[in-house]
């Protein structure tokens, strides 16, 4: 559904820029978005999905630059803007209402001497003027009360409140515009299982109550292939597999996907035994001449070592960047 979409990103690439040498971060990651669509972004540590994610909503800070590529974002009124290259100026009356991100650290993005309350008002006075200010206060307590914090925290600083808390008034902060895209680096990772699982299915509610798209980021695989529509895996600043998280259930067609899905438990399928990744992901200042992944890859051949593979479109919305594919390779064992 062309007419759905949302997000367009084209080769964009990502620098952080050295004294002697630039590392790229994000290589050439190309991937769509539709309206309402929830992706999720898995990848070890290292793996560029922060990057990827400050860069989409232009928060990069140096010294990250984006070094070229695309990201359209097509606005509901039919306009398309290029997130990568507009003026700072265009992009301002963005925030909030069209895009907002949810980062990680919430103690590090509230303000801790302003109560809660004067955190919404900052926002919806930026963005919705003609909010009074009982209006102002309202929306607060029902976006706090959405993700079941009780209105009178409002009245509260951050250092008042737990970390679960903090972390859902952050969230709750990102809706206060009705944004049409949030994303999200990690947002439970420094809560509970159990809090991580009120905060996921509040999200989901959320989402489907308010129609948002979403990009996810974990390294939590499993997660994803719960929650997210489609699934982008990472590895080395690259995207090495697009698909949808049903596809990706039955196995992944490049070796670090395949080999990040079987490193996580799954709940409904069935017991299988883990076997994880060898090795760990190289050094992004002196990367292997082939795929990034070959020192790692348990299927690689000559070719792996020598030619970068590209990421190829294999239809029905499937994106791999791999010259032996798992599944391939299996099936030719096999026969
Ligand atoms: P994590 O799961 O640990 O959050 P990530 O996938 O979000 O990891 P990034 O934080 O995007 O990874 O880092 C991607 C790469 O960029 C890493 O190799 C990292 O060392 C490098 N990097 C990140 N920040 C900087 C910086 N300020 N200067 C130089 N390199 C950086
Ligand atoms: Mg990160």
């Amino acid at each position: 559904m062309a007419d759905d979409l949302l997000l367009d990103v084209e080769e964009l690439d990502v620098d952080y820029l050295g004294e002697h040498r630039n590392a790229r971060a994000c290589d050439k990651v190309s991937f769509t978005l539709h309206r309402g669509e929830i992706l999720g972004v898995a990848g070890e540590s290292a793996s560029g999905k922060s990057t990827l994610l400050n860069a989409l909503m232009r928060l990069q800070r140096p010294p990250a630059v984006i070094a070229g590529g695309a990201v359209r974002y097509h606005r509901e009124d039919g306009t398309v803007v290029d997130l990568a290259r507009v003026t700072e100026q265009r992009i301002r009356p963005l925030r909030w209402v069209d895009l907002s991100i949810v980062m990680q650290s919430a103690m590090a993005c509230l303000n801790p001497v302003l109560r809660l309350g004067a955190q919404f008002d900052d926002v919806l006075v930026a963005h919705e003027p003609r909010l009074s200010a009982g209006q102002r206060r309202a929306r607060a307590v029902e976006l706090l009360e959405m993700v079941g914090i009780t209105g009178d925290a409002v009245t509260k600083y951050p250092h008042e409140l737990s970390g679960g808390m903090r972390q859902r008034s952050l969230i709750a902060l990102a809706m206060a515009c009705d944004p049409e895209l949030v994303v999200m680096d990690e947002p439970t990772t420094a809560v509970d299982v159990v809090m991580q699982r009120q905060i996921l299915e509040q999200i989901l509610q959320l989402q489907e109550e308010r129609g948002f798209a979403i990009i996810f980021v974990t390294h939590d695989l499993s997660l994803l292939l719960e929650m997210a529509d489609r699934i982008a895996i990472m590895y080395a600043g690259r995207l090495v597999e697009v698909a949808d998280g049903e596809d990706l259930v039955d196995g992944g067609l490049h070796p670090y996907a395949e080999g990040l899905r079987s490193a996580f438990p799954s709940v409904t399928g069935p017991q299988r035994t883990f076997t994880g990744i060898p090795g760990s992901p190289p050094n992004l200042l002196d990367l292997p001449p082939g795929c990034p992944f070959a020192p790692r890859c348990t299927l690689r051949e000559d070719i792996c070592d020598q030619v970068d593979p590209p990421l190829e479109h294999l239809g029905g919305g499937r994106l791999v960047a791999c010259h032996v594919r798992s599944r391939e390779a299996e099936e030719r064992k096999a026969s």
